[in-house]
């Protein structure tokens, strides 16, 4: 049974590229040294492969920044604000590949970057093409001809993979109005062609093209597409094996455009679309092709060790229907989205054998997919490997260190009590306004301030004992302090504490958490350079001791205003790890839901009258499919309402949201019932804000004046305007003032002159009313 891999990480196991890109960014090295690092990457991830005797090996997955962008390059999808970089002069694809990327902002150019957007459900983030109604494609970058040759040259004949047609229209977007991107197929097909005849030319004998927008709802246009880009594949290159991949969801109503296209195989997920084997199965006209059924069996998106025996099992009822011979096993989509290697966690203080031994990483993972087909032609049950694997699923599936009665028995005794606030919001409104006694539009910030040099050495020298906790704990004191007295002087009404102690939002939570364990080397390219390093979620979630409540405290007691208690919510928690896989997502949800429940009740105790539980990533967890988003916004809504809802009513609840849309979700935000929710709406001119203003949102609001993304200082004048705007939608009583999202990545400076505008710019506000 031929094995083959979607696709491999290609941020290197040490993250070369990371630091190659940015020095190269930099000009501390040149294009030369970069591309260096980059073959490198590239040979090593092929060796890997060849080394657990992988049957197809993919080329092309390789990118410097992007795979969607590669592929923009590739048919000459260049919108024209780059096109004063393609003059005359030679070898500069590069610099327009970065310009494209990141912006260009040199020699006399401004140069906008292009959008960027998430890669379906994953945290991976794409450049988005740009079309125009006359847009016309050519072929420009050979980049998948090069690196197609280049292993060939090391003995390899790869399987270039290339993002599909279809799927790469219905990325884009359209930049002008009265066209539809679908309709430009019919010119990018030629392209394709004419890259897939040269390959061809050059001895390919498989290709992969992703498609995995057979995935989402379609239209029946966009289905039609499908048949048309492979009808027309399949004439022009016959003789070339074709390979469509879908990955992350099951095909549903698209399972007769996928059974039906004219490839030589058909890739599906098994992890998260395992629908679509038996309705593959019961498929008249695909059983009875000659097509092969690639069963993408090991999860390319998590880190536990594979189940053989439910993998076996998988390609048994395959086999029995399509014979051995039609198979091919894969993982479910590509392993960008895993960690390169876990053999490089080391440190068993940080990564304990057992949990390890529960573990598999990218390089891991190739391996799982290879002695998987192996198994499948002997007596597996009595295979060596099939038993050491079932011995460490077994003891997962039993371990004390998952298991905790406690934990489990309290969840089952969650009642509907526990997800709703005493009273209701009108109530809760009138009681915190006479206990509160906070001014008309009040003022706040979203959390963190500037993490400058100083504070992350701190942190870093706490961790490596060059520190005692004392002297840390001392100095963290002395700048939340100082903050504080900056806040008072600003005159901001809900002061915060800064966030000092805090490298990420999800980690510091994560670390006084059961049920997490943290890696080494876990890093997952997030876009470009930038990589995350999620932490794992492995057992049952308790909350041993407050993880907060100390610094809240300090904080509160060091100032006569009111000072906001600062969380991360369970879903953003559940959404920025990776998550167990034994138990629906919902369930650790909740699970976290209480343990983030416990800290806020015991922040009230210790006498903090305001509490913000952070929500960012709810938007993110979205399912693909739209039929699907009830259920999850269902609990989601219900995890955060479960944090929240066990203080009286009094107390304060805020919640803040950024890079999100809120016209299509806005009743499950109002549902989360709030009594202050701030969000991101400044880069969209308050835009956003009309998701609330149209839906009558009850609760108090906070629309963000400005953008902290930027260094750029806003004016009084802009803010006023940005706050009238929002207005003219929202009851006085009901709005407050403050920036768009927490200040860690800003410099003081900076901070505190849009600061003191902001506050002016509230002034101005009262005294207009
Ligand atoms: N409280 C966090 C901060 O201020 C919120 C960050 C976020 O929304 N991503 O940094
Ligand atoms: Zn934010």
């Amino acid at each position: 049974m031929l094995s083959h891999n979607l696709g491999y990480p290609r941020i290197g196991s040490q993250r070369e590229l990371k630091r190659a890109s940015e020095k190269f960014w930099a000009g501390k090295i040149d294009r030369d040294e970069l591309q260096k690092v980059a073959r490198k990457i590239r040979h090593e991830n092929w060796a890997i492969q060849q080394a657990a005797r992988i049957g197809l090996i993919p080329s092309n997955d390789f990118s410097l920044y992007d795979q969607v962008l590669d592929i923009s390059l590739t048919v000459g999808a260049i919108p024209e604000r780059y096109h004063q970089l393609l003059d005359g002069k030679s070898n500069k694809e590069l610099d327009l590949y970065f310009a494209m990327a990141r912006g260009y902002q040199r020699d006399g150019h401004d140069i906008k970057a292009m959008e960027m957007t998430k890669w379906f459900d994953t945290n991976y983030h794409y450049l988005v093409p740009e079309f125009t109604k006359n847009q016309q494609f050519k072929q420009y970058s050979d980049k998948i001809l090069l690196e197609f040759e280049d292993a060939l040259q090391k003995g390899i004949v790869t399987k270039p993979v290339l993002l599909g047609p279809v799927t790469y229209l219905l990325l884009g977007k359209e930049k002008e109005e009265g066209f539809d991107k679908i309709d430009l197929l019919e010119k990018l097909l030629p392209v394709y062609i004419s890259i897939l005849k040269e390959l061809y030319a050059r001895g390919a004998t498989w290709v992969q093209l992703d498609e995995p927008a057979l995935v989402l709802d379609l239209t029946a246009k966009q289905k039609l597409a499908f048949e048309t880009a492979y009808s027309a594949i399949r004439k022009s290159v016959p003789k070339l094996k074709i390979l469509v991949a879908t990955y992350f969801g099951a095909l549903e109503d698209n399972l007769d455009t996928a059974a039906g296209l004219p490839v030589d195989a058909l890739h599906i997920d098994l992890t998260r679309g395992a629908g679509s084997l038996c309705a593959l199965l019961e498929h008249e006209a695909f059983v009875n092709s000659t097509r092969k059924l690639s069963l993408g069996v090991v999860d390319g998106r998590n880190i536990w060790k594979n189940d053989y025996r439910k993998s076996l099992e998988f390609i048994s009822a395959a086999a029995q229907v399509l014979g051995e011979d039609r198979l091919m096993i894969a993982p479910s989509s590509s392993l960008l989205h895993s960690p390169c290697d876990l053999d490089l966690e080391t440190d068993e203080t940080i990564l304990t054998p057992d949990i390890k031994n529960w573990m598999s990483f990218a390089k891991q993972k190739l391996a799982e997919v290879v002695e998987i087909a192996r198994l499948e032609s002997i007596e597996w049950v009595l295979d060596k490997a099939f038993i050491e694997n079932q011995k460490a699923i077994e003891t997962r599936r039993n371990s004390p260190l998952i298991h905790k009665p406690e934990v489990e028995d309290r969840l089952t005794k969650v009642c509907d009590a526990d997800f709703n606030r005493l009273n209701n919001f009108e109530i809760r409104q009138q009681i915190q306004l006479e206990k509160l006694k906070l001014p008309l539009f009040p003022s706040t910030t979203i959390g963190s301030f500037p993490q400058t040099d100083e504070v992350r050495l701190l942190r870093a020298n706490m961790k490596k004992n060059l520190l005692t906790l004392e002297e840390y704990e001392t100095r963290i004191r002395e700048e939340i302090v100082r903050s504080l007295r900056w806040q008072e002087d600003l005159g901001i009404d809900v002061l915060v504490h800064g966030e000092f102690e805090r490298n990420d939002m999800v980690e510091y939570f994560g670390e006084s958490l059961s049920g997490f364990v943290f890696t080494q080397n876990g890093w997952v390219q997030s876009y470009g350079s930038r990589c995350v390093k999620p932490p794992v979620i492995y057992g049952d979630v308790e909350r041993p001791a407050p993880m907060t409540v100390k610094w809240s405290a300090f904080a509160q007691a060091n100032s006569q205003k009111l000072v906001k208690g600062m969380l991360t919510g369970p879903v953003t928690i559940l959404q920025w790890s990776f998550v167990r896989d034994d138990q629906p997502r919902k369930d650790t949800a909740f699970q976290i839901g209480l343990a983030i429940r416990d800290e806020v009740v015991d922040l009230e105790k210790a006498g903090i009258k305001v509490i913000q539980i952070d929500e960012p990533a709810i938007r993110e967890g979205l399912p693909l499919r739209k039929t699907n988003w009830s259920a999850y916004l269902k609990w989601a809504v219900d995890a955060f309402r479960l944090s929240a809802a066990g203080v009286a009513d009094q107390t304060q609840i805020h919640t803040h949201m950024c890079y999100s849309e809120f016209n299509d979700i806005i009743d499950s935000i109002a549902a989360m019932d709030a009594d202050v929710i701030t969000i991101e709406t400044s880069r969209s001119q308050m835009e956003l804000l009309d998701a609330f203003a149209n839906f009558n949102y009850p609760n108090e609001i906070g629309p963000g004046v400005y953008d902290i993304h930027s260094p750029r200082v806003p004016t009084v004048d802009e803010m006023v305007l940005l706050l009238e705007k929002a207005l003219k939608v929202i009851p006085a009583r009901n709005l407050w003032v403050n920036p768009d999202c927490g200040l860690k990545t800003r410099q003081w400076p900076e901070t505190e002159a849009a600061l003191r505008n902001m506050i002016v710019a509230g002034g101005l506000l009262r005294e207009g009313l």
